[in-house]
């Protein structure tokens, strides 16, 4: 059949489907014909660990809503970043390449937006392209015909959105603000002749883990349960274990991290944190905040906290406060899911929940991400797809965030650029056992100097081992997910491991000139 005639037909199912399919029955200007091409929603989030989902068994939260994108999909169980911080995770998703490639290695640069990303392509194959929430790469979303992001990190409460038409605050709680537009966006901006794509992406459960008003006392009356390594103390591994700077111990401000409101003066940069989040609520929710926090604030003082038990207190309400983020979450996913639903969307639109990377949870003794450790390596994957995702399925491939955007593209029916680094997942969601799937991934961690201190890192992870080198420390670690499954000890150079080093030296030769990473880094 000709373009022609194909386009003709497409305007007159167009016009019979009009407002109720929104499927894109059309050869897209790339002249590539695909049927049928699904609506793509990306939702995600930022520093969401897997234990803190309860499709992945989490022991501390329930999850209803991202449980029901798993329960009626599929659930990725090896799924993991290639750079474990906020905003190169993002880089890696738009461009399908390395942070050493598309330039984005750490937080503080800015990302070259003028590069090729799945967005644009996207795009300019016939999707409507939306971008909402929290962008964070420093240069303006390009790629999109609509976006309206948290202007740099974002504010829990009364959140600054930037969008091409300037700076505006909205009164109300992140979580919230950001799903409301979404949906705004759906119900009025979405063209039903076009496929979408849309990024609804959340600030929560971030720093400093601020709940909505809907949530400021759950989990109240209940302990939640601590990691067995709590109280880790760093034997057996690399240096830089010990000299970090991310643990719930020692290194969080007592009323910005832990919502102990000041009774005298704070310090400079705390006082600065306290105003920019506390500080930027309405007298009104103020009020509510502080009848949540006083009475338990109230009985921290009095009980006077010391040593372990200080740090067992500071956990649980650090913990509390990262789920009740959790929540608001939760809830929001459910209204999209809702509106999908009631829309007759959900059919053909593929539903993404992911997170920019994993999180430390008390695991030992930390909060915060960076290292190539499993808390902060795995990325929660569920995607929901009901015309070719099988519900209730699961895949143990090795899948990257590297992955997502030929993903997207093969999806689209658009072909994937061959300077992208990662692979398209769709046969794994359709359940498939690609024979050459990659039995090894690359990690690549930059930021020191940097916030936490922790230092420089690439290394290797197979579905059994990692090996790791600490370049700036000259140091290496090997770990045994089977027989040490917590990392609580490196076997690098240890008895009977000789020879499984010699391949994972070799392994990560290769991986290193596969990527083309830069000797000396
Ligand atoms: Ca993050």
């Amino acid at each position: 059949m000709k373009p022609t005639s194909n386009l003709s037909n497409c305007l007159v199912i167009s016009l019979l489907l009009g407002m109720v399919l929104s499927i894109g029955i059309c050869p897209n200007p790339s002249g590539s014909e695909t049927v049928n091409r699904p609506n793509i929603l990306f939702i995600f989030t930022d520093d969401h660990a897997t234990a803190a989902i309860g499709a992945y068994g989490s022991k501390i939260n329930e999850t209803p809503n991202m449980d029901r994108i798993a329960n009626e999909g599929m659930i990725f169980r090896n799924s993991f970043c290639t750079n474990s911080i906020c905003a190169p995770s993002r880089a890696v998703i738009l461009t399908g390449k390395h942070s050493h490639i598309n330039g984005k290695i750490d937080n503080k640069n800015t990302f070259d937006g003028s590069q090729q990303t799945f967005p644009k392509l996207l795009q300019k194959a016939g999707y409507q392209t939306a971008m909402i929430g929290k962008w964070h790469l420093r240069s303006d979303p390009s790629g999109f015909d609509y976006w309206d992001v948290l202007r740099g990190q974002g504010h829990y409460y009364n959140p600054e959105f930037y969008s091409a038409e300037g700076l505006r605050t909205i009164e109300g709680y992140a979580t919230d603000v950001t799903t409301d537009l979404a949906l705004g966006w759906l119900k009025v901006e979405r063209d039903p002749d076009k496929p979408f794509m849309l990024m609804c992406q959340h600030k929560a459960p971030h720093r400093n883990w601020m709940p909505g008003p809907d949530h400021l006392t759950l989990y109240d009356d209940i302990e939640i349960p601590e990691p067995d390594t709590l109280f880790d103390e760093y034997s057996n591994r690399n240096s830089g274990a010990k000299d970090q700077e991310m643990t719930i111990a020692n290194h969080m401000y007592p009323a910005y991290d832990l919502k102990i409101s000041p009774t005298g003066e704070l310090e400079e940069r705390e006082q600065n944190l306290w105003e920019n989040t506390y500080g930027r609520m309405t007298e009104e929710q103020k009020k509510v905040w502080d009848a949540a926090y006083e009475p338990k604030n109230e009985a921290f003082r009095a009980a006077n906290l010391e040593g372990k038990d200080l740090v067992r207190w500071r956990y649980q309400r650090y913990i509390k406060d990262y789920l009740r983020c959790i929540a608001s979450v939760d809830d929001n996913i459910g209204r999209l899911l809702d509106y999908l639903d009631e829309t007759g969307l959900a059919e053909n639109t593929l539903v993404i929940y992911s997170s920019d990377q994993g999180f430390y949870l008390g695991e030992h003794g930390w909060y915060d991400k960076r290292w190539m450790y499993e808390e902060s390596l795995e990325m929660p994957l569920l995607m929901r797809w009901p015309e070719v995702i099988k519900p209730g399925s699961e895949d143990a491939h090795l899948v990257q965030n590297l992955d997502y955007a030929e993903t997207f593209l093969e999806i689209a029916g658009v072909e994937i650029p061959k300077d992208m680094q990662g692979e398209s997942i769709l046969p794994l969601m359709k359940g498939e056992d690609p024979e050459d799937w990659r039995e090894s991934i690359y990690y690549h961690y930059y930021e020191n100097p940097g916030a936490h201190n922790v230092p420089r890192h690439y290394g290797v992870r197979t579905d059994r081992y990692k090996l790791i080198h600490y370049y700036q420390l000259d140091e290496w670690e090997l770990i045994d997910l089977e027989k040490d499954p917590k990392e609580m000890r490196s076997f690098y150079g240890a008895d009977g491991y000789a020879e499984v080093q010699e391949e994972l030296e070799k392994e990560l030769k290769r991986l290193r000139k596969l990527y083309r990473v830069p000797e000396g880094s």
